[in-house]
C-alpha cells in the first residue's frame, strides 16, 4: 500500500528507513521533477504517522500505514484536520496572480502547529511548492524548523532545490525523486486495468511522470484535448501571420484566466515538434522514444515537409516561451515571439512569396 506511488522505490525505501529510525526527521525535503509522486508520498507519510492501526502495534517494524482506518481514509480524502497543504494562493477575479507563498501564510502555519493535534497524533504540514516560498517566508519558517513544536512534521516539496535557502535545506531530510521509466509506468497502468496498447501510449505520453499517465487514464477528455493541441501544433505551420497573431492574443487572454491550460497546450505542441525532429533525425521505425507513438504516419508526413533547422528553432522557442510564461513575462510578448518562429512548410513559403 504505497498510496499510488509508481516507481521511485528508492525514495520510498529511504523514507521508510528514516521513519523507522530511533529519531525520525521532523522535516523532509522531497525534490524531483513534477508529476513523479512527491505529493503522493507526502500523503503516505502523513498516513504513516497518524495511522490508528500502526499505533496499536507499537514496536512493530512495519512503517506501512494500513490505508483503511479512519485516519488513513480521511487523509487520503484530504479532509483530515491535522494535515494541511500550503501552496500559492489562487487569486480572486480582480486580483493580480500571486507569485509566491507569503510570510503571512508561514505565520498561519506557525499558529496551526502550536496547537496539539486535533484528531490524529501528528500535525503534518505539506508545503507544495516549497520553492515558491518568498525569501521572507523562508526566513520566517526557519524559526519553526529550528525549534519544531512537538507532534508536528513538515514536508517540503520542490522541483528547484536551489530556490531554497541552504539553512532551510540543511534542516530537512533530503529525499530525491526521478523520472520513472516508461516500461514501469506502462506496467503499473496495466495492473490498474488499463488495456495493453492504451497503457503503452499513455506511458509514452507521460514522459516519465506517472501522475500525468494516471490523469490521462482517468479522464478521456484529456486525451481529446491532446488531439486538439496536436492538430493545432500541425496547423500552425500553415497559418498566415495575421492568424498567428490573433491566436497569440487569444492565448494571452486565456493565460490570464487559466495558466495551466495554456502551458498544457504548449507542452502538447512541444511533444509534437520534438517527435518530428526525432523522426527527421533517424529512420524511426519502431517509434522508440516518441511521445506520440500512435501518430507515426502524421509525424513522418511533417518530417518530410519542414526544414530541420526551422523545427529545431521552433522547439527551442517553445521551451523558451514556457520558461518566460512561468517567469511571469507578459504573456502576449512571450507568445508573439514564439508564434513568429513557427515552422513554414514548403507550400506555405511558396504562397507567401
Ligand atoms: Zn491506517
Amino acid at each position: 500500500m504505497t498510496a499510488g506511488l509508481i516507481g521511485n522505490a528508492r525514495a520510498l525505501a529511504a523514507v521508510q528507513r528514516a521513519l523507522g529510525s530511533p529519531s525520525p526527521p521532523h522535516a523532509w525535503l522531497f525534490v524531483g521533477p513534477e508529476g513523479v509522486g512527491k505529493a503522493a508520498l507526502a500523503r503516505w507519510l502523513a498516513q504513516a504517522v497518524n495511522c490508528a492501526a500502526r499505533s496499536q502495534q507499537q514496536g512493530a517494524r512495519s512503517q506501512e500505514p494500513c490505508g483503511e482506518c479512519a485516519q488513513c481514509d480521511r487523509i487520503a480524502r484530504g479532509i483530515h484536520s491535522d494535515v494541511m497543504t500550503v501552496s500559492i494562493p489562487v487569486a480572486e477575479a480582480n486580483e493580480p496572480q500571486h507569485k509566491d507563498i507569503s510570510v503571512d501564510q508561514v505565520r498561519d502555519v506557525e499558529r496551526a502547529v502550536a496547537l496539539a493535534p486535533f484528531e490524529g497524533r501528528t500535525r503534518v504540514v505539506i508545503i507544495d511548492p516549497a520553492d515558491a516560498m518568498s525569501t521572507g517566508a523562508q526566513n520566517a519558517f526557519l524559526k519553526t524548523l529550528e525549534e519544531p513544536p512537538p507532534n508536528a512534521m513538515f514536508v517540503l516539496i520542490a522541483t528547484q532545490v536551489d530556490a531554497l535557502l541552504p539553512t532551510v535545506r540543511s534542516r530537512c531530510a533530503l529525499i530525491e525523486f526521478g523520472l520513472v521509466p516508461t516500461a514501469e509506468i506502462g506496467h503499473a497502468l496495466r495492473q490498474r486495468g488499463v488495456e495493453e496498447e492504451r497503457a503503452r501510449l499513455l506511458a509514452r505520453l507521460s514522459n516519465g511522470r506517472p501522475e500525468k499517465a494516471l490523469a490521462l487514464a482517468d479522464d478521456a477528455s484529456r486525451l481529446e484535448k491532446r488531439s486538439e493541441a496536436l492538430e493545432q501544433a500541425r496547423a500552425l505551420a500553415a497559418m498566415p501571420m495575421g492568424d498567428l497573431m490573433d491566436l497569440s492574443e487569444r492565448m494571452a487572454q486565456q493565460f490570464r484566466r487559466d495558466r495551466e491550460a495554456v502551458l498544457g497546450r504548449l507542452d502538447g505542441w512541444l511533444a509534437w515538434w520534438r517527435d518530428v525532429l526525432l523522426v527527421c533525425a533517424s529512420e524511426v521505425d519502431s517509434g522508440d522514444g516518441l511521445a506520440n507513438i500512435d501518430m507515426l504516419e502524421g509525424l513522418r508526413e511533417d518530417a518530410g515537409q519542414y526544414d530541420r533547422d526551422d523545427v529545431v528553432a521552433f522547439v527551442r522557442a517553445l521551451r523558451e516561451c514556457r520558461r518566460r510564461l512561468e517567469g511571469n513575462v507578459q504573456a502576449r510578448i512571450a507568445l508573439d515571439a514564439l508564434l513568429v518562429r513557427s515552422p513554414r512548410s514548403a507550400a506555405v513559403m511558396r504562397s507567401e512569396k
